[in-house]
C-alpha cells in the first residue's frame, strides 16, 4: 500500500514513485526460473537508468546491458562489477569502445562488419584483446509493436546469420578480439513465447556451427523483452520463458544472460500528476494536467496504454474524457477516452505501469523540469533524484549569453 497522497503532497507534483521491494521480486522470479544454470541477469539499464534503481539490483548480483559509455559509468557508479557489464547498440563511437575496451567489461556486442574493424583496431591501438559477442538477427517477427521490434531484416539492429559467422572468423583470427558470446534481442513488450524459441533456435545452431570451426563460445543471450500487464495483455511465465530457452540449448553449456528492462521496472513505477482543471471543447471533455509528455511520452510515442487511477473525493459518474498535459503539442496526452469522475483542482492521478522508459525518455521541452524521483522501500519513502530546477536547465547556456 503506498500513499500516494501523502507522497505528492511532501514531494510535488508531477513525481515518479517506484516500488523498490516490487522489483526484487520481479529479480528473484526471473532469477529462480534459470535456477540450476549458470546465468547472469543483466538489468537493462535503459528501462530505468537512476543511480539508485541500478545500485539497487546490483546489490541482489545483478550485471548491467548498457546501450551507450553514459550507461556504463553509471553501472561502475552503482557498484556493478566490470565482469557483469555488457555494451550494446547499434551504433557505438571510438570513445565510446575506447572506454569500454579500457574498463575491461565482459564483452561489447557488435552489430556489424564494420563495428568490429572500429573496434580491432581499438583494441589494437591500446595493446590489448577485446572480448566480444555478435548481435544475430534472426528475421523473426516478434509481433510487437513496430517501434519496439528489433529482430527483422527491416530493423537496424544485428546482422544476419551469414555476416555473422564473417565476424566470427575475422574475430577468431585476430589477435585483438576474442569472441566469446552470441547475442540476440528481437523486441520489446513480447508477449508470445513461440517467436522467443524460433529465435533461441536459429542462434544456438549458429552455435553448434561456429563449434564445427573451432569457434567455441561461452555466454548465450538471450536479450530482454519479456512482456508486462498494463491493460490486459497475457503475458509469459519466467518458467516457460526460460524452459523454452533452455529447451533450445541441449549439449551446449553456456552461461545464459538475460537483459530484462521492463519486466522489472515497468510495474513498479507510478506516475502522479495533479489536476490542474478540466475544459470543454464543445462535447470533447479535457482533463488539464500537470505532467505531460516531456515527463511520460509512451503513450504519445507508442499510443501505450497506461492504467489511471483518480485519488478524489468526487463520486460522480465516470465520462470519458483526454487527458493531456501543458505541452504545446496536440500529441501530448496521457490517455484518451478514458472513462473519469469529474474531477477538481488539485484532485490526484496516479499513472500505473510508469516505471519503464518512464523519466528516462524525459526532455525538458517547453522548458519543464524533470521531475523528482522517490524509492519506495520496506515501507519507507526516499528522494532519489531532486526535481530539475530552472537554474538546472539552464545552466550550460548562461556562460555563453551576450553582454552588451
Ligand atoms: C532495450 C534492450 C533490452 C531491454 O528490453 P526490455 O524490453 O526492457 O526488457 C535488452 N537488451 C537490449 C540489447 C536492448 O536494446
Amino acid at each position: 500500500m503506498i500513499h500516494f497522497k501523502q507522497l505528492a503532497q511532501e514531494y510535488k507534483t508531477p513525481l515518479y514513485v517506484y516500488d523498490f521491494d516490487y522489483m526484487a521480486k520481479q529479480y528473484e522470479a526471473l532469477k529462480e526460473a534459470f535456477r540450476g544454470r549458470k546465468s547472469i541477469l543483466a538489468y537493462a539499464v535503459k528501462s530505468n537508468s537512476n543511480l539508485s534503481v541500478v545500485q539497487h539490483f546490483a546489490k541482489m548480483g545483478s550485471g548491467a546491458d548498457c546501450v551507450s559509455i553514459g550507461e556504463v559509468r553509471r553501472a561502475f557508479l552503482a557498484g556493478v562489477p566490470a565482469y557483469r557489464i555488457i555494451f550494446s547498440g547499434v551504433g557505438k563511437s571510438d570513445d565510446e569502445i575506447r572506454e569500454a575496451i579500457e574498463r575491461d567489461i565482459l564483452y561489447i556486442n557488435v552489430e556489424s562488419e564494420a563495428e568490429l574493424g572500429r573496434v580491432e583496431l581499438i583494441a589494437q591501438e591500446l595493446g590489448r584483446v577485446s572480448r566480444i559477442s555478435v548481435r544475430v538477427n534472426p528475421n523473426i517477427d516478434p509481433k510487437t509493436h513496430p517501434y519496439i521490434s528489433t529482430g527483422l531484416h527491416d530493423n537496424k539492429f544485428g546482422v544476419d546469420l551469414e555476416s555473422a559467422k564473417r565476424i566470427y572468423i575475422k574475430a577468431k583470427n585476430s589477435p585483438h578480439l576474442d569472441p566469446v558470446g552470441i547475442h540476440f534481442h528481437i523486441g520489446s513488450q513480447l508477449t508470445e513465447l513461440d517467436p522467443i524459441r524460433e529465435s533461441a533456435e536459429i542462434v544456438a545452431d549458429m552455435v553448434r556451427s561456429l563449434q564445427a570451426i573451432e569457434i567455441e563460445l561461452k555466454f548465450f543471450d538471450i536479450g530482454g523483452g519479456l512482456g508486462v500487464v498494463y491493460n490486459n495483455e497475457t503475458t509469459i511465465k519466467p518458467y516457460d520463458y526460460a524452459q523454452a530457452i533452455l529447451g533450445t540449448l541441449t549439449g551446449l553449456d553456456m552461461t545464459i544472460i538475460c537483459e530484462p528492462g521492463r519486466f522489472l521496472t515497468a510495474n513498479a513505477g507510478y506516475f502522479l500528476t495533479k489536476v490542474l482543471y478540466e475544459k470543454k471543447n464543445g462535447s470533447k471533455r479535457f482533463v488539464v494536467v500537470d505532467g505531460a509528455m516531456n515527463d511520460l511520452i509512451r503513450p504519445s510515442l507508442y499510443k501505450a496504454y497506461h492504467k489511471i487511477e483518480a485519488i478524489s473525493e468526487s463520486k460522480t459518474e465516470l465520462s470519458e474524457a483526454d487527458v493531456v498535459g501543458p505541452v504545446c503539442e496536440s500529441g501530448d496526452f496521457l490517455a484518451k477516452n478514458y472513462l473519469l469522475p469529474t474531477l477538481e483542482h488539485n484532485d490526484l492521478l496516479v499513472v500505473h505501469s510508469a516505471g519503464a522508459y518512464g523519466f528516462g525518455m524525459g526532455s525538458n521541452y517547453n522548458t519543464r523540469g524533470r521531475s523528482a524521483e522517490i524509492a519506495i522501500e520496506g515501507g519507507k519513502a526516499r528522494l532519489i533524484r531532486k526535481r530539475e530546477t530552472f537554474e538546472d536547465i539552464i545552466a550550460l547556456e548562461t556562460e555563453f549569453l551576450q553582454k552588451s
